[in-house]
């Protein structure tokens, strides 16, 4: 059975003495020492009566107590629950009684997210603080808590590799978050396929800067630690002070939301900090803007993989590393390759249909839905069995998202189903419009969304955060587009804005978007 527990018994075995993790505090513990807690962490579930099958949630940002977290709840056999840490009270309470959760952990920092709904919570029988050592209105303090219990090897439930690992809530960026499955199966070969394109080894550091809880974050104590890594906790991740973290720490990968992404980009513009020498690479999903990728490579210096994937495949699909077909890529045709989707990951299959269920042309150009299979994609939504049935059809994962795929089998994401622009019968990718706007040097980041237009159907309108200290008009960033688009794709309309709603992956909420400009007119 391919049991995630694995990971951590291998970094015990090969890799002990080795700094494992750096926490929040700074301070560092080896593999060994990680494992003592996380035995601990299990005897201490059991006995509050946590067993296999049971749900354990986690409310909390990337910390020490988070990692263990992960391994400790695996042992006992029960499902770990993560919560997004950017949410509303309400959400937790939906979320800990629809999952059944039945006992809470939460950083001490975000206990006042959960005090107002912890007398209606049906389910929770335990909630424990960490970063508190006293009891507290009824919770317990994780340290004092914790040391209670030994740390002799907690004998392991039998968990078989279909069991489900995690219930993962999707980002919400197109409405509700969906409870997504996924199984130690799921992660374990999920993980495997990754650490292969990242070439994870024991000389490797990370900073987590994406957070744990969401799916693009949940992998890496996976791969990271089956491999020996060392990887930095951080509560708080702050675009401009990432470059010093890096090398602080000599960092060797990063893997991060464009939007945070893009700080660091400006940072390094702004100040040219040494940049930390053992970097190797920088990994970013969600559609990182064109010009980023050669800036990355060409003046910072870094490799940089774009990757595509979706809570509901654990996450990755494909990843934007070049096969020897493509060695002749040059110059901008390499960064434009760089800049897609990518190729399939090891063991996943990548597809793009049109509504028939057809494969489309492979010629880079057809646009259709990506459909992916393989063994990261989840049992199912819980509780949710026909958004289950409508989402997964013979074993393929209907992504929702749109896309090309050339000869060599590399995808282009073009926009979600849900984000296409449709102007006097074209279709249009908000996507495609908004790398424009960051090519403009005054323009820190771009949204753009349709707008209801009385002859066109819909026409697009451009969100746009300007630069500090700069000034554009809605004609400047109008006729900007059009010096670069077909007249048809460029915004009829803008809106300035201070910043752009945004998920905790760092994922622009469109949804939220549309609201505020549809309250505007
Ligand atoms: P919800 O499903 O709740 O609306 P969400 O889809 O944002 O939220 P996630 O599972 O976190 O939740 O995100 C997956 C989505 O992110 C993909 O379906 C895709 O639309 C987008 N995405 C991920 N990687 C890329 C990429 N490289 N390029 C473009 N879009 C991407
Ligand atoms: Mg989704």
């Amino acid at each position: 059975e391919l049991v995630l527990t694995d990971f951590l018994d291998r970094a015990v075995a090969l890799y002990g003495k080795k700094q494992a993790i750096i926490d929040q505090d700074g301070i560092a513990h080896t593999y060994e020492e990680v494992n003592t807690r996380v035995q601990r962490l299990s005897h201490g579930l059991e006995s509050l009566g946590v067993t296999h099958g049971d749900r354990v949630a986690y409310l909390a940002p990337n910390t020490l107590e988070m990692f263990e977290g992960f391994y400790g709840v695996f042992q006992t056999g029960a499902t770990m629950v993560s919560l997004n840490t950017r949410l509303k009270p309400e959400d937790y309470r939906y979320i800990l009684d629809h999952s059944g959760s039945k006992v809470l952990f939460v950083d001490y920092e975000l206990v006042p997210l959960i005090e107002p709904i912890i007398e209606q919570l049906e389910t929770v029988e335990h909630i424990i603080v960490h970063g508190r050592t006293e009891e507290e209105n009824g919770m317990s303090g994780y340290e004092t808590w914790l040391k209670r219990f030994p740390e002799s090897p907690f004998p392991r439930a039998d968990v078989k590799e279909n069991d489900t690992a995690t219930l993962l809530y999707t980002s919400g960026t197109t409405g509700n978050p969906k409870g997504v499955m996924l199984t130690h199966r799921n992660n374990y070969l999920h993980a495997l396929s990754i650490q292969h394109h990242l070439r994870v080894s024991d000389r490797d550091t990370l900073i987590h800067i994406l957070p744990m809880f969401h799916v693009n974050g949940w992998g890496s104590p996976f791969y990271y630690t089956a491999n020996g890594a060392t990887q930095v906790m951080q509560k708080k991740v702050i675009p401009e002070e990432i470059l010093e973290k890096a090398e602080k720490y000599n960092a060797t990968v990063m893997h991060m939301a464009p939007t945070v992404l893009n700080g660091v980009i400006s940072k390094y513009h702004e100040t040219k900090p040494k940049v930390p020498e053992n970097m190797r690479l920088v990994i970013a999903g969600s559609a990182p803007p064109k010009a980023f990728v050669k800036e990355i490579e060409e003046e910072i210096g870094w490799e940089f993989y774009q990757v595509y994937g979706m809570t509901e495949s654990s996450p990755l699909s494909t990843a934007s590393y070049i096969s020897t077909e493509e060695d002749d890529l040059q110059g901008d045709e390499y960064y434009e390759a760089k800049a897609k989707a990518g190729l399939e990951v090891i063991g996943t299959k990548v597809r793009v249909v049109d509504e028939t269920g057809e494969e489309v042309k492979k010629d880079g150009t057809e646009v259709g839905e990506i459909i992916v299979k393989g063994p990261g994609v989840m049992k199912g939504y819980w509780r949710n069995e026909e958004e289950t049935n409508r989402t997964i059809q013979n074993g393929w994962l209907y992504t929702g998202d749109m896309g090309t795929i050339d000869r060599h089998g590399r995808v282009a994401i073009t926009d979600r189903k849900k984000d296409i622009i449709i102007s006097g019968g074209e279709n249009i990718s908000s996507i495609e419009v908004e790398s424009v706007f960051y090519d403009h040097p005054d323009i820190q980041e771009a949204a753009v969304i349709a707008l209801p237009h009385e002859k066109w159907g819909e026409t697009p309108h451009a969100i746009i955060v300007l630069k500090e200290g700069t000034s554009l008009s809605e004609d400047d960033v109008i006729h900007f587009s059009r010096e670069k688009l077909a007249h048809f794709k460029c915004p009829t309309s803008v809106t300035f804005v201070e910043e752009l709603p945004k998920t905790a992956s760092g994922k622009i909420q469109k949804v939220k978007l549309r609201n505020l400009v549809g309250d505007k007119q």
